[in-house]
């Protein structure tokens, strides 16, 4: 082992990991398209996009170029009172591509961040309507909105990762995703129960992530739509995971022709090379914090807000997405999974195989041995990581179809070898 990894390990504590059972963590040395190396000199392919960034693949010349020219001329600022061309211009272009008038853009540096401005913004402007009381939030079974304290609140309590900190988070309503009639009618009625003090319902548009990879139709998500604003109920739209042509679209609303009155967009954002963020809002929404009395203003500032150096790799990322055909790109690994993840529905211990755009999930009915399984991955030259029951592939939208071929067949694979010991 190198001396880096000896000597640094006892110093690092990794993410939802168990420090005193946790396998080694592999050492990565370089990473190039759709793979990543190994300090032992091994080469694996990337099915997970380092948790679903990386949607150029790995050193994309044309990211490094643009934050290379970036950092030699400013690479950050403070952005009270001062702006600068990337951020004015990545406001511009998002906007520009974003359904109807979402049109103002707050940066931030992560998804979690994005999705607590959204909050904030969405109590401020009932708040400075006069609203004050409307505040609690409604959030979906299966829903992950983030890490920090007021969105663990609005993740799956079960499956949430967050079981522990319960009762020290605020306390936000929990709905079923209205798939059929009989939901549809209890939706409507918790909102009409508690309409008068709800600020929003957030949701992960089309496909939820981390929360358990379920999926819902474009008929469901434009009933949700509806119904808020029937209730007057501001709509929050977690595209975190879903957007830059993850699900199929460009954006998951898109799909089902709604605009959401605010969108949380990051991880794909820069492409997976920098942190970054954003909160874009309807004009409507924006429009309620003007107003002669300054505590009406969005009370919020990160640092590092909106940063060059990120706001430049953005930018390039969305020249890319101009210039090279992304959006083909997710339809062939669509219909490659379709062919080739759909039949592990076949084997013993799966219960589903969902597909949809870049994503490709596969959910057990039992546990898996997380441990065990990401080692056979690693083995056969993959990475991928599977969490809770499920193993699903995102990878790279510029994939060969070899690699996703071998991608498919590892998940293949290790499912056979999970049956047949069942
Ligand atoms: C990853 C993710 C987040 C949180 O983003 P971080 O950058 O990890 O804070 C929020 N919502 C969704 C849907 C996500 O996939």
């Amino acid at each position: 082992m190198s001396d880096w990894l000896t000597e640094g390990l006892p110093h690092i504590w990794l993410p939802y990991t168990q420090m005193a059972t946790a396998a080694t963590p592999l050492a990565a040395v370089a990473t190039q398209g759709a793979r990543i190396r190994l300090a032992d000199g091994r080469e694996l392919i990337d099915g997970i996009s380092s948790w679903w960034t990386a949607c150029h693949g790995y050193n994309h010349p044309h990211i490094r170029a643009a934050v290379e020219q970036q950092l030699a001329t400013l690479p950050h600022v403070m952005f009270a009172g001062l702006v600068h061309e990337p951020a004015l211009r990545l406001a511009q272009r998002l906007t520009a591509l974003l359904p109807g008038d979402l049109e103002r853009v707050f940066f931030t540096e992560s998804g979690s961040v994005a999705v607590e401005v959204a909050l904030k913004m969405a109590i401020q402007y009932w708040r400075n309507k006069g609203q004050g009381e409307k505040k609690r939030i409604v959030y979906f079974r299966h829903a992950y909105h983030g890490d920090t304290f007021a969105t663990m609140a609005l993740c799956d309590p079960d499956e949430g990762m967050h079981t522990l900190f319960a009762g020290t988070m605020p306390d936000q309503l929990m709905a079923e995703l209205p798939t059929d009639e009989s939901l549809r009618r209890a939706f409507d009625l918790l909102l009409d129960t508690h309409g008068e003090r709800l600020a929003a319902v957030i949701i992960e548009p089309l496909a939820q992530g981390a929360g358990g990879m379920k999926m819902h139709s474009t008929q469901t998500l434009a009933f949700i739509v509806e119904s808020c604003r029937q209730h007057d109920v501001l709509l929050i739209a977690d595209e975190i995971m879903t957007g830059f042509g993850r699900s199929g679209r460009m954006f998951a609303c898109e799909e089902a022709e709604v605009v959401p009155d605010i969108i949380c967009l990051s991880k794909a954002l820069t492409g997976g090379t920098l942190p970054l963020a954003a909160t874009v809002t309807r004009r409507h929404v924006f429009e309620a914090f003007l107003s002669d009395d300054p505590s009406a203003a969005l009370m919020h500032g990160p640092t590092y807000m909106a940063n060059p150096l990120a706001c430049a790799a953005a930018n390039a990322s969305l020249d890319l997405f101009e210039r090279e055909p992304r959006l083909a790109q997710v339809a062939a690994i669509e219909a490659q999974l379709m062919a080739e993840l759909a039949p592990c529905a076949e084997l013993a211990g799966v219960a589903d195989v969902r597909i949809k755009g870049a994503i490709g999930a596969v959910e057990l009915s039992g546990a898996i041995d997380l441990q065990h399984t990401r080692r056979r991955f690693a083995e056969l030259g993959v990475w991928v990581r599977p969490f809770g029951n499920v193993v699903y592939l995102m990878p790279p939208f510029v994939i060969t179809a070899d690699d996703l071929a071998t991608l498919t067949a590892a998940v293949r694979q290790v499912l056979t070898e999970r049956a047949a010991l069942l």
